[in-house]
């Protein structure tokens, strides 16, 4: 990132802090409300993806929380936002619910189904840009910090190079994490014709990241530097 661009983006961090801050404590707005709408957007649409959700809860806590409502929190957080910018949003699930249709049946099944209905919302919004939110975990509780992998293409590799920049300077200055190309496995990434990145805010395996990532003051630090460097990335 150059000076210019760091200091585009820091302008950003800094406007969505104060305004996310009003509205967070005020309580008084609802989600998705506008207050400001600055010009220029590109007209794209930020998917954001809270990972799992229902029956499948995803990786679990060593404090014994699943990551489905950690990532659904800060999904909803960064939903808020987005909304002090006129940003549309589409939030993939607002509960703790799978987006499996009924026809599936066993778990597996529910996890497919769940993903190509994911699948076919993103590719069916038009100028999609696809934030998916996940926690890490590791058999070593020594592990920690933020980590953004993105889908392999230039836009959403500039996109994770910046999100992952800003989580060091903003959230976790001994995060040393870089940015990375998703594994081809990954179903949705895979799947998908937008840019994208997926973020692992934090490995539940550590004792204190995961009690640091079920904090409201944590989940609303992360989802204005998510915010912030999606701004950064559909102004360019
Ligand atoms: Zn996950």
């Amino acid at each position: 990132m150059d000076r210019k661009t760091k200091c585009k983006a820091l302008c950003a961090l800094t406007l969505a802090a104060a305004m996310s801050s009003f509205v967070l404590f005020s309580g008084r707005l609802q989600m998705t409300q506008t207050v400001f709408s600055p010009t220029g957007r590109s007209g794209s649409v930020l998917v954001i993806d809270p990972g799992h959700g229902g029956e499948d809860g995803g990786a679990v806590s060593v404090s014994g929380v699943p990551e489905s409502g950690i990532n659904l929190s800060i999904a909803i957080k960064c939903d808020q936002v987005a909304g002090l910018f006129g940003v549309p949003v589409t939030l993939l699930r607002t509960d703790d619910v799978s987006l499996a249709g009924p026809e599936a049946e066993t778990l597996r099944e529910k996890k497919r189904s769940d993903l190509q209905r994911r699948v076919e919302i993103v590719n069916s919004t038009e100028s999609a840009y696809l934030l998916s939110i996940h926690q890490n975990q590791f058999t070593n509780a020594r592990y920690s910090g933020a980590q953004v992998f993105y889908r392999p293409d230039e836009p959403s590799r500039l996109w994770a190079l910046e999100t992952q920049e800003l989580l060091r300077s903003s959230v976790a200055p001994g995060n040393d994490r870089q940015a990375k190309e998703i594994p081809e496995e990954i179903y949705l990434m895979s799947h998908i014709q937008c840019p994208a990145i997926l973020v692992e805010c934090g490995f539940l395996s550590n004792p204190e990241e995961d009690a640091l990532l079920q904090t409201e003051d944590y989940q609303r630090r992360l989802s204005i530097v998510l915010i912030g460097s999606y701004l950064q990335e559909i102004e360019q």
